[in-house]
């Protein structure tokens, strides 16, 4: 099973912010794409999750054709570094919430909806939470309810923008070490974005190193560090060539 990538191309205007993405990411994955502000992530990110489609290129999970799906039919979740969880719902009701939207057919009962809650409460950590509010969480606290909001649904794949960015140090490890636990966990396949290389190469089995709307190496991080593809990722993880 796996998400596959092929001439993914995206222009805005003249410019060429994709510029033929070619990418296979695995069940069970963890991938980050690193690069700086403005290398086209997040174009990338929302490509992948149906609320942007590109110029030219090919889009497929397990050979279904995603780019013909709609975003609700390709089933993502998502988890984005402003991440409005609903602050008049409860954490276990914003939790809840993507279950009671699923399309008719796929959207599961009451008691199971409660029942699948209370599972992600306690395999996330959280079930001391279940009854507050989101005025009343930490950054760190509400960022693990949004991921846990995004996996109620049992995502195909799990699309994490910066999740941690506006969080300071101690608490983005001490999260990095949870998500790495998380996703070990559950075997999610997973996408990362972030434009810090610390984050990407503790967290990822594979990084994506992105740069001008390319890919410039993919690797395992030990890979990459040691042998660093272009002078772009050497520059980029302060290596020298
Ligand atoms: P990153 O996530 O790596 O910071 P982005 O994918 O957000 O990069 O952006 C890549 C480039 O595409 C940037 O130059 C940005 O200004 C441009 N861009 C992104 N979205 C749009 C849009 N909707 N219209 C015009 N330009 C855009």
């Amino acid at each position: 099973m796996s998400l596959a990538m092929s001439n993914i191309t995206r222009r805005f205007g003249q410019t060429e912010v994709l510029r033929g993405i070619d990418l296979t990411v695995d069940k069970g994955e963890l991938v980050a794409l690193l690069g700086p502000s403005g290398s086209g992530k997040t174009t990338l990110l929302r490509i992948i999750a149906g609320l942007d489609w590109p110029d030219a290129g090919s889009l497929a999970f397990d050979g279904d054709d995603w780019l013909a799906r709609s975003a609700a039919q390709r089933r993502i979740g998502m988890v984005f570094q402003h991440y409005a969880l609903f602050p008049h719902m409860t954490v276990q009701d914003n939790i809840a919430f993507g279950l009671t939207v699923l399309p008719r057919g796929q959207r599961p009962g009451k008691a199971q909806i409660a029942e699948t809650v209370q599972r992600l409460l306690s395999f996330l950590q959280i079930a001391q939470l279940a009854d507050r509010y989101p005025s009343e969480l930490s950054g760190g606290q509400r960022q693990r309810v949004a991921l846990g909001r995004a996996m109620a649904i049992e995502p195909r794949v799990l699309l994490l923008d910066e999740p941690f960015g506006a969080l300071d140090a101690q608490v983005r490890r001490d999260l990095r070490r949870w998500l790495r636990n998380v996703h070990d966990s559950a075997g999610t396949t997973t996408i990362f974005v972030t434009h810090d290389q610390e984050e990407a190469f503790e967290l990822a089995d594979r990084v994506v190193v992105m740069n001008g709307g390319v890919i410039e190496q993919t690797g395992r991080p030990d890979q990459i560090y040691d042998h660093p593809a272009t002078p772009f990722v050497a520059r980029f993880l302060g290596l020298t060539v």
